[in-house]
């Protein structure tokens, strides 16, 4: 986890840093930042050119200092991490963005636009990486959102104690800075289609709209009341920080027991969102062992202290009302309007992990009483512009095809895409890498697209 740090804690920590010959830091960054070259301009107390430095590759240098797994990246590489006390990258990373915004560095100049026109669909992760590297290669980019803000998942998805709402926004500044327009409140699907963009003299067009439909669980009792997806829960929650939503529709009230099902990225920061809305228990159910458990380390261990429990090896069979919950308690009472329609529990199969590393059920079910289950197993995407646009093909899950030459065109010509939509839901430095490629790609195809205009003139 990155830590805060004062100028002077910064230039001490970056003059540790040995230089080395061959960086093995560099190599754990999927983005390849320059990392000993950004340290040691840091080193020298030129924080200017350490920006510079990292604005060559990153477009979000604020973000990524936040919420980069560095243990696993960059600051597990790092030789000195084999004696314990590896360079804190992250931090760093962090503090030369956090300095460059305060004293308003701006390295890079804005976008000539002269190059060539591209239509941006998606203001998140992937879709901010392509407008910012297209704009310092002097093309005119516009991003088209659909919700009233732009940042997708980083503003909705990625909650405030992981994430300051702040920083997405001053790191979308910076953008705009650059000369990258944005249009909100403009949905691909009602608003426009992939064939006005192109009518309107857009050259390109990529699509970074993300998995926005959440998996659920086809079982008895999915019509109840308090059965939420995480993605809907971390995005109302969000609204009603902001003042835009009431509390009461975050559907998560104080005092409740709640599970999330799920073990990944997404599941830890519904569970630890629940928690600081007021949830009296909140349980993980996960249907394997700790062991295949795919979220970061780092937030597994923060869960733990938090007193989210973890309840493994165990699988869903069906959500129960109050009335059939009463009725396995044998408790006689009057029943009420709700008890047929409001969640009272969840009932689960147990689980076994052969010695082959097989998980079968081994027969024993049990129920776990709760108020509340948010479901944290995954997302697909919206086929939004597939469904208005001819000629873009995806996979069986509704994945978007994409092609190797040029990097990230889909099978229509000149609609490009990457991120979620394409890989399926990743991390956000992991969005940001294969976007740095398909933006090369995007600009590639527009080039050779206007030679070949001038060469039929
Ligand atoms: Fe510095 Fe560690 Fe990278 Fe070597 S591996 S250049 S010590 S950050």
């Amino acid at each position: 986890m990155s830590r805060v740090l004062t100028t002077t804690e910064a230039i001490n920590e970056a003059r540790r840093c040995l230089n080395c010959a061959k960086p093995t830091c560099r190599n754990g960054c999927p983005i390849e930042n320059d990392i000993p070259q950004f340290i040691r301009a840091l080193s020298e107390g030129n924080v200017g050119n350490a920006y510079e430095i990292i604005s060559e590759h990153s477009n979000l240098p604020a973000i990524c200092g936040r919420v980069c797994p560095h243990e696993r990246q960059c600051e597990s590489h790092c030789v000195l991490t084999k004696n314990k006390h590896g360079i804190e990258i992250g931090s760093l990373e962090m503090f030369v963005a956090d300095f460059a915004h305060e004293n308003s560095l701006k390295p890079i100049p804005p976008s000539t636009g002269k190059r060539g026109k591209v239509a941006v669909i998606g203001s998140g992760p992937a879709g901010l990486t392509v407008a910012g590297d297209l704009a310092k290669m002097n093309f005119a980019v516009t991003i088209f959102e659909g919700q009233s803000e732009p940042g997708g998942v980083l503003l909705f998805g990625i909650p405030e104690f992981r994430l300051s709402k702040d920083v997405v926004r001053r790191e979308i500044t910076e953008l705009t800075d650059l000369g990258v327009e944005i249009k909100t409140n403009m949905l691909i699907g009602p608003d426009f289609t992939v064939d006005q963009l192109f009518d309107q003299g857009y050259d390109a067009i990529f699509m970074g709209t993300g998995t926005s439909l959440p998996r659920t669980l086809d079982i008895p009792g999915k019509e109840l009341t308090g059965i939420l997806t995480a993605t809907y829960f971390l995005r109302m929650v969000v609204l009603a920080d902001s003042g835009k939503l009431d509390n009461s529709e975050t559907l998560l009230h104080t005092g409740d027991n709640v599970i999330v099902v799920g073990a990944g990225n997404v599941a830890m920061d519904a569970a630890r969102t629940a928690v600081r809305r007021g949830a009296k228990n909140v349980t993980v159910v996960y249907h394997k062992t700790e062991a295949e458990i795919s979220c970061f380390p780092s937030e597994y261990e923060e869960a733990i202290k938090e007193g989210i429990n973890f309840n493994f090896l165990k699988k869903p069979l069906a959500y129960l009302n109050k009335k059939q919950i009463r009725a396995l308690k044998n408790i006689r009472q009057q029943p009420s309007e709700q008890d047929d329609t409001v969640l009272a529990g969840l009932l689960v199969q147990n689980i076994t992990k052969t010695a082959d590393g097989e998980f079968v059920a081994d027969g024993g079910q049990e129920y776990l009483p709760c108020d509340c289950v948010i479901l944290a197993i995954g997302q697909r995407p919206a086929a939004r512009i597939v469904s208005t646009t001819k000629g873009i093909e995806v996979d069986d899950k509704g994945f978007v095809i994409t092609k190797e030459r040029p990097y990230g065109m889909t099978t229509r010509a000149g609609v490009f895409s990457s991120g979620d939509v394409v890989h399926g839901p990743a991390t956000v430095v992991l969005a940001m890498k294969e976007s740095k490629k398909v933006a090369a790609g995007i600009a590639q195809y527009i080039d050779a697209k206007k030679l070949l205009e001038d060469c039929e003139q």
